[in-house]
């Protein structure tokens, strides 16, 4: 099978050949090493500020935003969640379930966010902001800087689930005034599924530091005091942890995050310069380089899903809900070449000339 979903995504053969050894004792200086090492890169590659610190949560990316929503906010914060999908939705159900004072802004699928629907919450004693930047399930990209600049002009808590972005995307933390970044390990991270990170600026550390959290697990205030010295409260992830710190030295190796950057860049304008021939619409205005949306023009998506999934050996992503028979995405995270571009295209072409498409 070639795998273009958003994840899990395709790991590289380092990345591979560790998760078939033997999962290592953690309570050593060993693997401590390997926790600050891990930490170290994490913070440098998504530009965090001064005294900035990374916990990793054994849990998919969904535990790092319940752990966020429930350390950083409490009843006495006025929150906004941009709600444009369904992970929107899940920032959504995470506040109603902790019982958060918030609202949502809604947005149809795979529609833009625009200055003016910021505009009604300007200086409206909001102190939170929850935002999926990449609405992995619609393909839309917000507006970082119209985020960022809305949430410094109201001193709003800005939170960023870049789960699907980090490495697909440029980030910069610091600049943009991000308090909390998110991210997981099976998307642009290429590793198995199992570890969250959660990137806390100064002032997300002071907060969690000061917050009563009514959960064993979810409590980050141990989380990031053990992380001092390397370690984590409960037993992690081990062998995914390992294969992370492969792949952020590889990625420190190779020339750093951009030249990673660049190349998902590359694998998405190839395929997005390939597909132009072919009988669909590119779904969304404004894409991450993480996924490609795109709608059949004469056919239904998730029939095209099941086609290449049984008769071609590829997976394409599917979409649930509405959107079901409407789009699909291709993702252009994990190991990826060109040449497997080529393959989806020509299995594309096929079914194309065989009238299915
Ligand atoms: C993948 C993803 C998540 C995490 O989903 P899990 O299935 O819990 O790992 C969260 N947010 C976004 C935007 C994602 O793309």
């Amino acid at each position: 099978m070639i795998n273009f979903t958003v994840g899990p995504v395709q790991s590289n053969e380092t990345v591979l050949e560790i998760g078939s050894r033997q999962t290592p004792y953690f309570r050593t200086s060993e693997f401590s090493e390997i926790m600050l090492e891990n930490e170290r890169l994490m913070l440098e590659f998504t530009k965090a500020g001064k005294n900035s610190r990374t916990i990793f949560l054994t849990g998919s990316g969904t535990a790092a935003m319940e752990a966020t929503v429930m350390n950083v906010f409490d009843k006495n914060d006025k929150v906004l969640v941009i709600n444009g999908g369904s992970f929107g939705q899940r920032f959504v159900d995470l506040c109603r379930i902790h019982t958060l004072n918030y609202t949502e802004i809604k947005l149809d699928f795979g529609q833009e966010l625009y200055a003016k629907d910021l505009k009604k919450f300007e200086k409206a004693g909001y102190t939170g902001l929850l935002v999926n930047i990449h609405e992995t399930s619609t393909g839309m990209h917000y507006n970082m800087d119209l985020l960022s600049n809305f949430c410094v002009r109201n001193n709003i808590f800005f939170v960023v689930d870049a789960v699907s972005s980090f490495i697909a995307d440029p980030i910069d933390i610091k600049n943009s005034k991000i308090d909390v970044m998110i991210t997981g390990s099976q998307k642009a991270l290429a590793c198995p599924p199992g570890i969250s990170v959660i990137v806390l600026s100064e002032r997300a550390v002071d907060k969690v530091n000061l917050q009563s959290v009514e959960s064993l697990y979810f409590d980050l205030k141990d989380a990031l005091k053990q992380a001092e010295h390397g370690q984590t409260p409960f037993t992690p992830a081990v062998s995914i942890l390992l294969q992370i710190n492969a792949r952020l030295k590889e990625i420190k190796s190779n020339g750093g995050i951009e030249t990673e950057t660049n190349k998902i860049i590359k694998i998405a304008e190839d395929f997005r310069s390939k597909i132009k021939d072919l009988p669909f619409t590119i779904f969304s205005s404004s894409m991450s380089n993480a996924v490609t949306p795109l709608a059949p023009k004469n056919a239904s998506a998730h029939d095209i899903f099941v086609t290449l999934k049984d008769e071609y050996g590829i997976w394409i992503c599917p979409n649930g809900g509405e959107l079901k028979d409407k789009i699909f995405r291709v993702g252009h995270i994990g190991a990826l070449t060109k040449e497997d571009n080529t393959k989806l295209i020509d299995a594309l072409k096929d079914m194309n000339l065989r009238g299915i498409l």
